[in-house]
């Protein structure tokens, strides 16, 4: 049976060193702080968060330029509440 190699906490400090100023403060999904304590992907939390924000930021117009007509919410054929939504979508990416 194979042995288990204990765990040896790793020092990355010295990457700090390498990257440039303008990406101190961005995280870059790199899981170097796993684990956490709580179970979180931390990389991976991120990095959809950024993705989706990154993809709303380059809409046209955003869900905050809904002005509440209800066209949306009487010609969808899933009865979804659209005006809702937009005002969740907006808050969500304007908090
Ligand atoms: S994944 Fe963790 S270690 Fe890597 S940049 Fe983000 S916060 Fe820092
Ligand atoms: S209610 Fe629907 S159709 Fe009207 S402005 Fe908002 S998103 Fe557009």
């Amino acid at each position: 049976m194979a042995s288990v190699t204990p765990h040896r906490k790793k020092d990355y400090s010295v990457l700090g060193s390498f990257a440039s100023q303008r990406a101190m403060g961005k995280c870059v999904y790199c899981n170097h702080c796993q684990p956490c304590l709580a179970g979180l992907d931390v990389g991976l939390n991120n990095k959809y968060y950024d993705l989706a924000r990154n993809h709303y930021e380059n809409l046209a117009v955003k869900a905050e330029s809904c002005v509440r007509c209800g066209h949306c919410d009487s010609q969808c054929p899933f009865h979804v509440i659209q005006m809702a939504r937009m005002q969740e979508i907006a808050g969500y990416f304007n908090c």
